[in-house]
């Protein structure tokens, strides 16, 4: 168990939706469209918020699944209100979480 904790209220805060190593992923933006549409139910508690239906918080629940990323772009987890949040710069990985696994 990484130090950020998975739930909703941090998948809210998650700026990994709009990061460009995952701009050209389809399978992440795939993950994105179906989870905006099952984001109604989760809100009202209706349906459980499964780690896996996450394109993002890569910190709390680990490496993406999605494997047509792109590592060359640049991580923007410094920009994420989770960083500061966490003191996620003293941690290890710094970033890139989808790649290197949760922040520990
Ligand atoms: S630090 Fe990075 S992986 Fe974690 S919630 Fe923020 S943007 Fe997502
Ligand atoms: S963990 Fe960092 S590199 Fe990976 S998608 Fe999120 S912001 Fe981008």
């Amino acid at each position: 168990m990484g130090k950020v904790e998975f739930n909703l209220e941090n998948v809210q805060k998650c700026i990994c939706n709009t990061c460009p190593v995952q701009a050209n992923s389809a399978c992440a933006k795939e993950k994105q469209m179906k989870v905006q549409e099952m984001m109604p139910k989760i809100t009202a508690g209706e349906m459980a918020l499964e780690a896996e239906m996450i394109p993002g918080l890569y910190c709390a629940k680990g490496k993406t699944m999605c494997e047509d990323v792109d590592f060359e772009k640049m991580c923007q987890c410094n920009e994420c209100p989770l960083w500061e949040e966490y003191d996620l710069s003293n941690g290890e990985p710094m970033g890139y979480y989808c790649r290197d696994g949760t922040a520990k």
